[in-house]
């Protein structure tokens, strides 16, 4: 790659801050029109990005299609009134709310807040690509705590942190594992990290949660100044595309990382989605419960296929391909069924997909049925 670079280009590239040299850049799940222009298919289906299988909901595409008409304007950058509207969702106050182009930026301005060059950040093995990421682009060092069955390993990752570490990430479920935290780990670590280092807990599938071994952290804004919980409305509420999710926080962190965030960081149609999305609690329960029935579906699909997947709360599950995860990758491809291969995350052997409708479900249960009959053939 470099050698195609003349020399004064080249002196340039090593110009770039060291951790921005050794930063792979983020690979997206392949979009469906790629794959079809590659294959000449019509009628791929995608279950790589954890988008919500039942799309927007129609009271949030109709409030930001009405928005639409104001585009020569710059949107509200106080956000006044979707944060009024998740104020009272949480029952906390706006000042404890930052908005983000997705909790992506949130999670991006956090980090920017608190560490620099020198300082460590915490985060675990197979952790959400975003955090390293992040912890590169500033210079921080990144500390990566062994995982443990796969999740967080929450002792060691206390017991990683030292005068040092300025922040901890904690991604609750986690991506692309599906594994959790229990609230008594948690609470531990909140309660052992010290003051002056920043605990983020990343909540992206909070709304797939379910049961009582999953904690909601933003119960414990009020205990530990230090925490900060992200949310995203690109998850269960399906708005992936309009890029928007909040950090919740004390005050006073809030008021930091808003004069970290861009000016105009989230766009005005984007908004009225998300508050719109905010009130469809009857979107939300129609996707959790598809949710929880292609959970269930696709774990028997595995069972009957003999492989083996990892207990997930969120709406993808992540499976042992017995084999080359990569391989199978392509296999399923070439049978017009994008999942997301996840070597860069650790696991090559592994694949996420995830859940879908029934019909996506059932499309990616045969196809992944003849691609490891296939393999058995050609390994006898
Ligand atoms: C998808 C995801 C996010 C959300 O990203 P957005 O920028 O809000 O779209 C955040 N954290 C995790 C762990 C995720 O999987």
């Amino acid at each position: 790659m470099s050698a195609e670079f003349p020399a004064e280009v080249e002196v340039l590239r090593n110009r770039a801050r060291p951790g921005i040299q050794s930063l792979a850049p983020y690979e997206p799940g392949k979009p469906i029109e790629e794959l079809e222009r590659e294959l000449g298919l019509t009628d791929v289906i995608k279950l790589a990005s954890n988008e919500n299988p039942l799309g927007a909901g129609s009271l949030a595409l109709a409030a930001a299609t009405a928005r639409l008409g104001e585009m020569e304007r710059y949107p509200d950058g106080s956000g006044y009134q979707l944060k009024q509207a998740l104020s009272r969702h949480h029952g906390l106050p706006e000042s404890m709310i930052t908005l983000g182009n997705g909790s992506n930026e949130v999670l991006d301005i956090v980090a920017r807040v608190f560490a620099g060059p020198g300082d460590e950040i915490v985060f675990s093995a197979h952790c959400f690509v975003v955090y390293p990421i992040v912890t590169r682009i500033i210079g921080a060092t990144p500390v990566q705590v062994p995982a443990r069955a796969y999740g967080h390993d929450i002792e060691a990752m206390s017991a990683a942190i030292t005068p040092a570490t300025r922040l901890v990430f904690i991604a609750n479920p986690n991506n692309p594992t599906g594994t959790w935290t229990e609230p008594a780990a948690l609470k531990g670590l909140l309660d052992r990290a010290p003051r002056d280092c920043v605990i983020v807990v990343d909540e992206a599938y909070f709304e797939y949660a379910e049961g009582d071994s999953y904690p909601d952290a933003t119960k414990w804004l009020g205990e530990y100044p230090n925490l900060v919980v992200t949310r995203t409305f690109s998850k269960a509420h399906g708005l992936a595309s309009m890029r928007i999710g909040y950090a919740l926080s004390h005050p006073a962190v809030a008021d930091l990382m808003n004069r970290v965030r861009q000016p105009f960081n989230v766009n005005d149609p984007s908004m009225f989605a998300a508050l719109a999305a905010l009130e469809d609690r009857a979107h939300i329960e129609r996707s959790v419960s598809m949710n929880r029935d292609g959970m269930q579906m696709l774990a028997d699909g595995f069972d009957r296929l003999g492989l083996d997947y990892i207990p997930s709360i969120a709406n993808f599950l992540t499976f042992d391909t017995g084999g080359n995860g990569a391989e199978t990758y392509e296999a399923l491809l070439r049978r017009g069924v994008i999942v997301r291969p996840i070597g860069g995350y650790g696991l090559p052997a592994h694949l996420r997909v995830t859940i879908g409708t029934e019909a996506e479900n059932r499309r990616f249960l045969d196809a992944l049925d003849v691609v490891l009959a296939k393999r058995q053939g050609s390994s006898r």
